[in-house]
C-alpha cells in the first residue's frame, strides 16, 4: 500500500491574447478549472496505474475543496485522511497562459496545505505506519514533511522523497530517505553538481549517498532517468513520444515509479514503468487528466 502525503491545489487557468501588465485587465479567451497540486497529481497517477493508494492532504472549508473530494470519489481514492482547515482556504494555482507564446505567469497559494500541524499528523499517523511506501514532496509546510518522514522511517515504511518544488531541507532528513527523486534542477540545488552528463549524474548521486540517502533517481526530462543504488548505476532511457504538454511529467513519473515498487518490481523496472507512465502523460494536455490507464502503460512497455 502507498500513502501520498502532500499538496492538493485547484488549478485555475486562463488563456489570454497577452499577459496583463500591472494595472491592466485583459479579456481572456478560455478558462479551465481542475484538480492539481504535486501530491494529488502523483496520487492520481498511481491510482490510475492500479496502485492501492491513499492521499493525505489538507483542504479549506470552501468550494475548491469539493474539486478534490469529487475527483477522489470519481477515481475511488479514499477520502478518510483528508484534513480540513477551518479558516484557511484550499490551495490554488492561478495560471495565466499567453495563447501565442505559451509563456505563463503563475501564482501558487498553498493555503491550507501550509498549515499541517503536529496534531493533524497525529490523526493520520496510523495510515502512514500501515503503508509499505510513503511518497512525499515539498509542496506543504516543511516541518510537516520532516515529521511524516520521521514517522515512516521509524516504523519501517519506505520513504520516497520527490524534492519538488526545489527548496532547502534539513540535512538530518536525508538519512531517512530510501529513494530521492529530484529533477536535474533540484539535484543541482541540493548537491551543487550541474548534471551535464552521466559522470556528473553519478557525482551528484555520490553526494546524496554521503548525506545518507540510500538510492537516487534523477529525472532528466525527455532523456529519461539516472538511477543509482549503492551497488550499481544505470541510465534508463525515456520512451520516444510526441510531447505536447510536459506539465506534471515529474508527478507522473513518481506516481508510476512508486506503483511499480509497491508491486515488488526492482528499482530498474520501476524506473522504466515510471518513464512509460510519464511519456504517455506528456502526449496529452493537462495534469491529472493526462495520466494514463494501466492498460496503456503495459502496451507501451511491451512495444
Ligand atoms: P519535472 O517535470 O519534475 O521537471 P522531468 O522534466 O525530469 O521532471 O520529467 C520527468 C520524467 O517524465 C522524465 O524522467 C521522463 O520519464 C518523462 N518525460 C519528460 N519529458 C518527456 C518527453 N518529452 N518525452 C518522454 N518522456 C518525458
Amino acid at each position: 500500500k502507498i500513502t501520498v502525503f502532500g499538496s492538493f491545489a485547484v488549478d485555475l487557468m486562463a488563456r489570454t491574447p497577452h499577459l496583463p501588465v500591472p494595472g491592466e485587465t485583459v479579456k481572456g479567451s478560455m478558462f479551465k478549472m481542475g484538480p492539481g497540486g504535486k501530491g494529488f497529481n502523483q496520487c492520481v497517477a498511481a491510482k490510475k496505474a492500479g496502485a492501492n493508494v491513499t492521499m493525505i492532504t489538507k483542504l479549506g472549508r470552501d468550494t475548491f475543496a469539493n474539486v478534490a473530494l469529487d475527483t477522489m470519489t470519481a477515481l475511488d481514492i479514499p477520502k478518510d485522511h483528508i484534513m480540513f482547515s477551518e479558516d484557511v482556504s484550499t490551495a490554488t494555482a492561478l495560471i495565466m497562459v499567453d495563447e501565442t507564446t505559451s509563456q505563463n505567469e503563475i501564482v501558487v497559494t498553498l493555503g491550507a496545505c501550509e498549515t499541517i500541524s503536529k496534531e493533524d499528523i497525529e490523526k493520520v499517523k496510523n495510515e502512514i505506519i500501515e503503508s509499505d511506501y510513503l511518497l512525499v514532496q515539498l509542496e506543504v509546510n516543511i516541518d510537516a514533511v520532516e515529521n511524516v518522514v520521521k514517522i515512516a522511517h521509524e516504523n519501517g515504511v519506505k520513504v520516497i522523497l520527490n524534492t519538488a518544488p526545489a527548496r532547502p531541507i534539513d540535512e538530518a532528513l536525508f538519512s531517512m530517505i530510501d529513494i530521492i527523486t529530484p529533477n536535474e534542477v533540484e539535484a543541482e540545488i541540493l548537491t551543487g553538481v550541474h548534471i551535464s552528463d552521466e559522470t556528473k549524474a553519478q557525482e551528484a548521486c555520490n553526494i546524496f549517498f554521503e548525506k545518507g540517502v540510500k538510492n537516487v533517481v534523477i529525472t532528466l526530462g525527455s532523456r529519461g532517468v539516472f538511477v543509482a543504488t549503492p551497488d550499481e548505476s544505470k541510465f534508463i532511457p525515456a520512451f520516444k513520444v510526441n510531447a505536447i504538454d510536459t506539465t506534471g511529467a515529474g508527478d507522473a513519473f513518481n506516481g508510476g515509479f512508486c506503483t511499480a515498487l509497491a508491486e515488488g518490481k526492482s528499482i530498474w523496472e520501476a524506473a522504466k514503468f515510471g518513464n512509460a507512465l510519464a511519456a504517455l502523460s506528456v502526449t496529452r494536455l493537462g495534469t491529472t487528466t493526462s495520466m494514463p490507464t494501466r492498460e496503456e502503460i503495459d502496451v507501451l512497455i511491451k512495444e
